[in-house]
């Protein structure tokens, strides 16, 4: 009897110091500059507001992160979405998985962040505004791990949700995004498989295609691969919708990575073999004008074959796309109009023994 006092003593203590640190509370959550993981007590969740960075009138943003330790140490594994504010399909896996975890049975951590770019998604924007410059925008997946006293207001934030959370707290990583407005992809992963792991992780998540790609500076993929953590960017689909079979297939693939990597027990599915390639071909306008898509995403198509038409504001055609290379489709115009330059239709091509 004593001792269960005391284990309940010891609970409330581990609890009290895990939150109290942080005195200011917004609906009971505490808001805090750092996240700091060894203080979430085993088996529990928490729920944090991040201070991270500061709008031009000077209000600090709160990002909303979920803790879940399990009741044994193992893996970190972050989870991040909507770094672009348009690309919502992430935001409802990560809520979703954290309903469907329990830390009374999950080996090691889940670090999620439902909404990092929170202006952007305010203002239904992939970019980070800035008041600066007249109010300009910043591809907030271009300067990760961010700078402290960065060039801009985006940076600054970055490095502030690097720091508060992100740097020495996490061993494997996932940032969630969609296709950018006005186009879609299927279920489909960035991944530098010159790291194993990063291959691995990339493989069980059961997506239909890979893209085996050594990242893009500033991204936080990359980021993290600098610093040796495994990372992949997944991307489920297209932007501003929650897609339901893409969300399911997004959360069975999450559990099927975590039960490889023993966070899970049981037996996960075998994915069924994606289509990897390492380079791609983008079909861009030539001309304004609308566009017809002849091809749908994950089709096979052959070099030579006739992939979209343009026609004019009176409906004559104006041009035609040819695929260049053999390969599948990885990504489609959903949105007819399309200015000089614009994507039409992307392919992976396919890998040439
Ligand atoms: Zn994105």
């Amino acid at each position: 009897m004593a001792w269960r006092h005391f284990g309940l003593a010891v609970l409330l203590l581990f609890v009290l110091t895990a939150t109290s640190l942080a005195a200011e509370r917004l609906d009971g959550v505490p808001i805090v500059r750092r996240v700091d993981l060894d203080l979430v007590p085993p088996a529990s969740e928490q729920r944090f507001w991040l201070k991270a960075g500061s709008t031009a009138a000077g209000q600090p943003y709160l990002v909303p992160v979920i803790v879940m330790r399990g009741a044994e140490d193992g893996p970190r594994l972050w989870l991040s979405a909507a770094v672009h504010g348009d690309e919502l399909n992430g935001v409802r896996v990560v809520q979703r998985l954290f309903e469907r975890l329990d830390p009374k049975t999950l080996r090691g951590t889940v670090i999620g962040l439902p909404v990092v770019n929170l202006p952007g998604v305010e203002r239904h924007s992939r970019f980070f505004p800035l008041a600066d410059d007249g109010g300009s925008l910043v591809d907030l997946n271009r300067v990760w791990p961010g700078a402290e006293g960065g060039a801009d207001a985006a940076r600054r934030f970055a490095h502030d949700v690097w720091t508060g959370v992100a740097e020495r707290q996490v061993d494997l990583a996932i940032d969630l995004h969609t296709q950018t407005r006005g186009a879609v992809f299927p279920l489909f992963v960035f991944a530098d498989f010159r790291d194993p792991l990063a291959e691995r992780l990339a493989r069980a998540l059961g997506a239909d295609m890979i893209k085996d790609d050594r990242g893009i500076s500033g991204s936080l993929e990359t980021a993290f691969m600098a610093v040796g953590v495994p990372a992949v960017t997944l991307e489920i689909g297209g932007p501003k919708r929650f897609d339901h079979d893409l969300i399911e297939r997004t959360l069975e693939g999450l559990e099927a990575l975590m039960i490889e990597q023993t966070m899970l027990a049981g037996m996960a599915p075998i994915p069924p073999e994606p289509f990897i390639g390492r380079e791609e071909a983008t079909l861009r306008a030539v001309t304004g004008g609308f566009a017809e898509i002849l091809v749908d995403l994950g089709e096979d198509v052959v070099a030579g074959q006739m992939v979209a038409r343009q026609v004019d504001l009176f409906g004559d055609p104006i041009a035609t796309y040819t695929a260049p290379v053999a390969g599948r489709v990885l990504s489609i115009a959903t949105d007819p109009l399309r200015e000089p330059g614009a994507m039409l239709v992307r392919i992976l091509r396919a890998e040439v023994d």
